[in-house]
Formats: C-alpha cells, sequence, structure tokens
C-alpha cells in the first residue's frame, strides 16, 4: 500500500470515530434542521442565528458587526441566513464573541479568513485559548471544528467601544467560562430608541460538580462569581433582551408571533431581563443547596 493511501485510511479512520462521539451527534450533526428564517428585532438589530444558538447582526451603517459565530457546522446556515436577510457576509467587519466555547465560535475562523473580520473576545476566555484550549470543548465538535484562535481584540471590563453608529458598553460576567461578556448598546427605529441587553452564558454546564472538580475548582468558586455577575448587570436599564441561547428569551416564540404579524413588537418588554436574571440566579441557588452537587 502506498504511504498515502495509508494515510488517507488512517485520516477515514479518526474521522469516523469522532464523529461517531454521542456528543458530536447530538449537537452538531443535522445543522439544516436547525435553520431560521432571518428577521428583523427593531431597527438596526436582526436574528441570523439558528433555532439553538443565537447570533445577532447589527447594522452599523459602516460595515456589520455579528454578536456571536454560531455553532460549529453552522457556517453555511449563517452566511445563508445574511444572505437572506438581505447583506452580505463580506461586509461584515466585526464578530463579538459571547464566550469561547465551540458552539460560539463556528465561523470566527470562516469570516476572518473570507472577509478580515475582526474578532473580539472576552480577555480571560483569549487566555483561556492559549492557555486551557481544552476549556472551549472544541473537542466534542469532532471535525467539525479545526481549533482555537488568537483574537484581535480582548475585551476588557468596563469597555466602551464604537462600532459604526453603535456604541457598546462592556462588562465582564465570568462563571459559565471565566470571559463570558455582556454588553448593552442603544438601538434606534425611527424616533424610538430602546436599550439593548445581552447576557453571553448562562448556562449550568460547566458548573457542575464533576465538571468544577476535573478543572480544580474544589471549593466550586465558579458558582459564586457566576452568581456576582448575575448581580453585577441585573440592575441594567434593558428594554429588548438579547437571548444568547433562544432558550433565554423565548426567540423562538417571539419569532412567530413576529412572523404572524403581531400588533406589538415582543422583543421589547422592560422587565425580562431581570426576571430572567433572577431566575437564573434563583436555579444557582438551588445548586448550590442541592447535596448532590456539593
Ligand atoms: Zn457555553
Amino acid at each position: 500500500m502506498s504511504k498515502l493511501k495509508e494515510e488517507y485510511d488512517l485520516f477515514q479512520e479518526e474521522k469516523q470515530r469522532w464523529l461517531s462521539k454521542p456528543m458530536a451527534r447530538k449537537y452538531f450533526l443535522n445543522q439544516e434542521e436547525r435553520y431560521m428564517h432571518p428577521f428583523r428585532i427593531f431597527g438596526n438589530v436582526w436574528y441570523v442565528g439558528d433555532s439553538w444558538v443565537c447570533v445577532h447582526l447589527i447594522d452599523t451603517g459602516d460595515g456589520l458587526l455579528l454578536l456571536d459565530g454560531g455553532n460549529s457546522g453552522a457556517t453555511a446556515m449563517l452566511v445563508n441566513a445574511i444572505w437572506e436577510a438581505g447583506f452580505k457576509p463580506a461586509d461584515v467587519k466585526w464578530m463579538v464573541i459571547s464566550h469561547g466555547h465551540l458552539d460560539h465560535i463556528g465561523s470566527a475562523m470562516f469570516f476572518k479568513r473570507m472577509f478580515g473580520t475582526k474578532l473580539y473576545l472576552g480577555e480571560p476566555d483569549a487566555r483561556d485559548f492559549r492557555e486551557h484550549p481544552e476549556l472551549s470543548l472544541i473537542q466534542d465538535a469532532g471535525l467539525l471544528y479545526d481549533d482555537v484562535f488568537d483574537v484581535d481584540y480582548e475585551i476588557k471590563d468596563g469597555d466602551l467601544i464604537r462600532f459604526g453608529n453603535t456604541e457598546i458598553q462592556f462588562y465582564l460576567v465570568p462563571g459559565h467560562t471565566h470571559g463570558v461578556i455582556s454588553a448593552f448598546f442603544d438601538v434606534s427605529d425611527g424616533n424610538q430608541t430602546l436599550r439593548a441587553g445581552y447576557f453571553g452564558g448562562f448556562g449550568f454546564n460547566t458548573m457542575q460538580k464533576d465538571f468544577l472538580l476535573d478543572i480544580g475548582d474544589t471549593s466550586f468558586e465558579t458558582r459564586k462569581i457566576y452568581l456576582d455577575s448575575l448581580a453585577k448587570v441585573r440592575d441594567q436599564k434593558v428594554e429588548l433582551f438579547l437571548g444568547n441561547h433562544c432558550v433565554n428569551n423565548r426567540t423562538l416564540e417571539k419569532a412567530s408571533m413576529v412572523k404572524n404579524g403581531c400588533k406589538d413588537n415582543p422583543f421589547i418588554n422592560n422587565t425580562e431581563w431581570r426576571e430572567y436574571l433572577d431566575q437564573k440566579r434563583d436555579e444557582m441557588l438551588r445548586m448550590l443547596a442541592d447535596p448532590a452537587q456539593n
């Protein structure tokens, strides 16, 4: 057998091994079943994500900004959604990544290579990419993700950054990962201006007992840090709560209301942000009191 053929067979063997991993099947195949038709949420903010992981597009008047990069394996769908919304993927100047997990960085390197898109990520997650790439969980994406990457800008707590006509106030809200970001910015539609709020990572999967013990957090400090993060941004004024995953702000339900031509915009709500953060706080308090998790 030629060396070339031997290498090819080995590659196929490795590929099958990865693709047969349960995680890879569960989260990262059948992406086409998650496609959502893009729609305008309010003003210059569009939804271009799938039915599980949110991606928002902001038309800043001086290029497009993507808030998150979508799931591993979902890049073709994201590109299609941007086209379908009436924009050009090549105009994506900036990608602000909520946190450094495989289901939010799927298209990051594609956009950077194809269009020179500048990648933004919380500073602690950028550091984890260098020092603890395993925390990105890209190993769970099998062959659908290649590797972690260097970002163009590492977001610091309190950064105020202008992108075209949109100025975004950032705060770090660690817990779900070390470098989760939150973002707050004004969105205008006609003469109405609303404050949008985004919390870039609520999931408890990385705060389970076994996970924390495995990464060396034996006193479960991470859970207290998460509670502090919720409290830190709870009282921000938010009239337009953008989800990180669809479950956060019931994106799917609201999308179908928009599609059915409802009179009031279901995304406009000045209590939902606080209520959801309080709900996550209460869930975390229950976790802290759960003997099985301690
Ligand atoms: Zn995550």
